[in-house]
């Protein structure tokens, strides 16, 4: 059974600059655009110039170099569900679920006629109080920016969300996967904290239990796509943040069902990432391994070999020009990972390392990763998982390349004016301090540097 497809149409702006003008909306921003807007971005309000509302980034930001504050904006969903008619119990704070719908679940998806995350989420609330209350302390925080002093409401709705979750899985004989959607945005609530040493461990530990468990149900990943959503979702998050992990405290994940599991995927269209979930999990076996003998310097060999083979075959056939170059730059992304990492190695077979000698063709990686996503429009979906390939790619251009250089600096701007999240400012200090150091003849591996600092930025 396919998730129930909402449309969601964009909220046009005064200035018209909806992402896919329709005939239809052209004449409503037309005739909008006579009103005084209120939407112009705070840098210019404070100004008191006038904003020409581009977005993420007005182009005065993008011009000198600011951050752009522009006002959220707010889908508009035209289906009406039962839940909303529904007589709203004590803990539904209905504003903050609306701004959920309208504006934080959009950040989890690549597609927003396609969101899982929204509409078809609520389904599961008269079951999960837990569900409800991290959904609303989510939305809190979004709608305050996250901002250092989280908002009461914010943390106490992320209190009760934890004292419900361990009463439902105590009580409840329901499947792991019911609890997983709930125990992924508990860490995402915790990534906005700006705790540079928390990157949420205590979350992704208790979604690879429950993962193991979900994994020994394998008929469930081809009847229920919640568990194929949640398996996603998992292998997003590990692809994310098994580098953080101590390699003395990881925990077993059950390899054999994870790539059976993986296999039954296939080319399934996953909402946050479409068909590349096979890339995901090479990924996170190869930020694990990195890790691994970042901290002990015992490398074997022959399991590098296969990561690299596993990557540069790597192939999908990307439903659009942007997932495209999306996939490419996470390919290479894994590619520059492992060499950073490892060093020379001379079972290594790429191709391309005919041509050139292992140091270039990191710099080649990184120039490309950083074009390809540049070919993605930043008023696309696809800007929200970006943040991680910007820095670990970014962190290799040399002084030469200063226009990507730029580039670099105002993506991950505008990925902060899209979803006001900490951690992309994190990754552009981290970024200017890489360079520096490089540009003075101190070339450092992003990882260890940011581990030296003692700093575990989740990154998307
Ligand atoms: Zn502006
Ligand atoms: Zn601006």
């Amino acid at each position: 059974m396919p998730f129930a497809r909402l449309r969601f149409g964009p909220v046009i702006n005064s200035a018209g600059h909806a992402p896919s003008p329709s005939t239809l909306q052209h004449t409503s921003a037309e005739s909008a655009r006579k009103t005084k807007s209120k939407l112009g971005c705070q840098q210019c309000k404070t100004k008191r110039v006038k904003c020409d509302e581009s977005y993420p980034t007005c182009r005065r930001c993008a011009r000198l170099g600011l951050i752009c504050l522009p006002a959220p904006r707010l889908t508009q969903w035209q289906v009406e569900t039962p839940w909303f008619s529904l007589q709203p119990t004590a803990i539904i704070n209905r504003r903050l679920l609306q701004y959920w719908l309208e504006k934080v679940s959009q950040m989890l998806v690549i597609d927003p006629e396609d969101n899982p995350f929204s509409f078809p989420a609520l389904e599961y609330i008269p079951q999960s109080p837990a569900l409800v209350h991290i959904i609303q302390s989510l939305s809190a925080s979004h709608e305050k920016y996250f901002s250092a002093h989280s908002p009461i409401i914010a943390l106490e709705e992320r209190g009760k969300a934890l004292v419900s979750l361990r009463k439902e899985v105590e009580q409840n004989q329901r499947k792991p996967q019911a609890f997983l959607l709930t125990t992924m945005l508990l860490s995402l609530a915790q990534s906005a904290d700006c705790d540079m040493k928390d990157y949420g461990k205590q979350h992704l530990f208790a979604a690879r239990n429950l993962i193991n468990r979900m994994l020994q149900n394998a008929s469930d990943l081809v009847n229920d796509p919640l568990a194929r959503l949640c398996l996603g979702m998992y292998l997003y998050w590990d692809m994310c943040s098994a580098f953080l992990v101590d390699p003395e405290e990881d925990q077993i994940i059950d390899s054999l069902n994870m790539s059976i599991a993986i296999h039954k995927m296939g080319n399934w269209h996953h909402p946050m990432y479409g068909p590349c979930t096979g890339l995901l999990f090479i990924l996170g076996n190869v930020g694990r391994y990195c890790r691994q003998i970042l901290d002990s310097r015992h490398r074997n060999f022959t399991q590098e070999a296969i990561f690299e083979q596993q990557l540069y075959c790597w192939q999908a056939c990307p439903p659009n020009i942007s997932l495209g170059h999306l996939y490419e730059a996470f390919r290479k992304y894994g590619l520059i990972f492992l060499y950073r990492a490892s060093g020379q190695n001379n079972r290594f077979t790429n191709p391309d390392m005919m041509f050139q000698n292992q140091q270039s063709l990191i710099q080649k990686y990184a120039e490309d990763t950083v074009r390809h996503l540049m070919q993605i429009p930043a008023t696309s979906n696809y800007l929200n998982f970006q943040s991680l390939l910007l820095l670990a790619t970014g962190a290799e251009l040399a002084e030469s390349n200063n226009f990507l250089r730029d580039e670099v600096r105002e993506r991950l701007r505008a990925m902060y004016s899209l979803n006001r999240l900490p951690t992309n400012l994190h990754a552009l200090q981290l970024l200017e301090e890489l360079w520096c150091a490089r540009d003075n003849g101190n070339t450092s591996f992003w990882l260890q540097y940011m581990l030296q600092k003692d700093w575990y930025l989740l990154l998307g």
